[in-house]
């Protein structure tokens, strides 16, 4: 199927981005539509952020009803939706309270500076975060610093410093450094990692982790930014493993595109922000909040954190059944409606491949692996047309 150049005109924006040559002008559930009237399957949701699909009706209306009252008022005055969107956060979690921003990274960094407070509560002046190889935490100097992966961090020296990072899902490491580093205070960790290759972390490491956090009085942190809000088929990847983190970050489905993210924390770390120590001036404003706590009034009513759990079988069950036999194909894996396809060579062309051939959007991430993170809101034959589409896709590239 041909595909639409994009326009050739020399660009303007910074080149942080290699592109598809194809640009959208209309949605709607998994569908994506070019200006030549195209048709596309999305089974990426815009990077795990368009968890309810395309031009959802209800979350339009909110926005435009919104827009029409007050789009921003500023962290000066009483924000209601704030407020409401803390409180039912709170209680999905069982955290103690709420920070609002409006990205991933800023949620984590806000993290971060909780972790430092809290070191500097336990008279530790050089305090230590741990987080994992292979993890991803965000583009700021903090958050790349925190990520374990060397090519994020390429030309950005000198780094944040405060970081030891430790082998993923091995719980003996870890041991070895609460013996050995007593200014440890934090751990920061995904509980699947996603850009890392989509790699689940054990419940045996996550409940390790608990047990070495309360001994020796460190923090707990998830990064939820992606597994956040029913994309593993919980609300959250770390029930799965059934501890309780002290810090939670969330950002990707919470807006479903207006952008927002929120760090949460529980009891040992609810009130070290005061007056002053942190902020945001977009953060928590009344038209993302109200969106977030429409989005989170859908995932509850649809039930679509379980509806995620038996999509993600589905999709597992097909993609099995039609490429896990192939030549090449090494593991398909992840939980819910985050699924890797691990490939045994590059797959940095197969996004390109996958729109010319297939009309499909797909990602990559680290490892050779092929990404599929589809609308929560997906129906079953959505599922069924996706593995057909990337069967069809590998079945060629791996035969040719
Ligand atoms: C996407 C992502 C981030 C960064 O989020 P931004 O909104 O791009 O800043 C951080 N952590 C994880 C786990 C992510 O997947």
């Amino acid at each position: 199927m041909a595909v639409a150049a994009a326009a050739v005109s020399a660009s303007c924006l910074m080149p942080t981005y290699r592109r598809l040559p194809v640009s959208f002008c209309r949605g709607r559930g998994l569908r994506l539509w070019d200006a030549q009237g195209n048709e596309y399957l999305d089974a990426i949701a815009g990077v795990g952020v368009t968890a309810l699909g395309h031009a959802h009706p209800e979350l339009a209306q909110v926005i435009a009803e919104q827009a029409a009252c007050v789009l921003h008022t500023s962290n000066l005055v009483e924000i209601e939706w704030q407020e409401r969107l803390a409180r039912r956060l709170c209680a999905l979690t069982g955290l103690a309270a709420a920070f609002f921003c409006n990205s991933g990274a800023e949620a984590n960094e806000a993290a971060l500076k909780l972790a430092r407070l809290h070191a500097r509560r336990r008279g530790v002046t050089a305090p230590l975060i741990l987080t994992l190889e292979n993890s991803f935490h965000g583009r700021t100097l903090a958050t790349l610093s925190a990520t374990g992966n060397p090519a994020v961090k390429e030309g950005f020296a000198p780094l944040v410093d405060g970081f030891l990072h430790v082998p993923a899902d091995d719980p003996a490491a870890l041991e070895a450094v609460a013996r050995s580093r007593p200014e440890v205070v934090a751990v920061l960790l995904e509980p699947v990692q996603g850009e890392g290759g989509v790699r689940s972390l054990s419940a045996a490491y996550l409940q390790a982790v608990r047990r070495l956090c309360d001994r020796h009085g460190w923090l707990m942190m998830v990064d939820e930014v992606q597994t956040g809000l029913g994309r593993t088929g919980a609300w959250f990847g770390y029930q799965h493993a059934g501890v309780q983190p002290d810090v939670l970050t969330l950002a990707k489905g919470l807006g479903n595109g207006i952008p927002i993210g929120a760090c949460l924390a529980g009891a040992a770390a609810a009130d070290l922000f005061a007056p002053g120590s942190h902020g945001s001036t977009f953060g928590g404003n009344p038209l993302a909040c109200r969106v977030a706590c429409t989005v989170l009034d859908i995932l509850a009513r649809d039930d679509l954190p379980r509806r995620a759990r038996r999509l993600g079988e589905r999709l597992r069950a097909g993609l099995q059944a039609a490429i896990g036999t192939l030549p090449g194909v090494e593991a398909i894996r992840g939980p819910g409606l985050m699924v890797g396809i691990a490939l045994d060579r590059p797959v940095d062309e197969l996004p390109r491949l996958a729109l010319e051939r297939e009309r499909l959007l797909l990602g990559v991430a680290r490892g050779g692996t092929l990404r599929l993170l589809p609308a929560l809101i997906a129906s079953e034959p959505d599922i069924d047309d996706i593995v057909a589409r990337v069967a069809r896709l590998l079945t060629g590239v791996l035969r040719s």
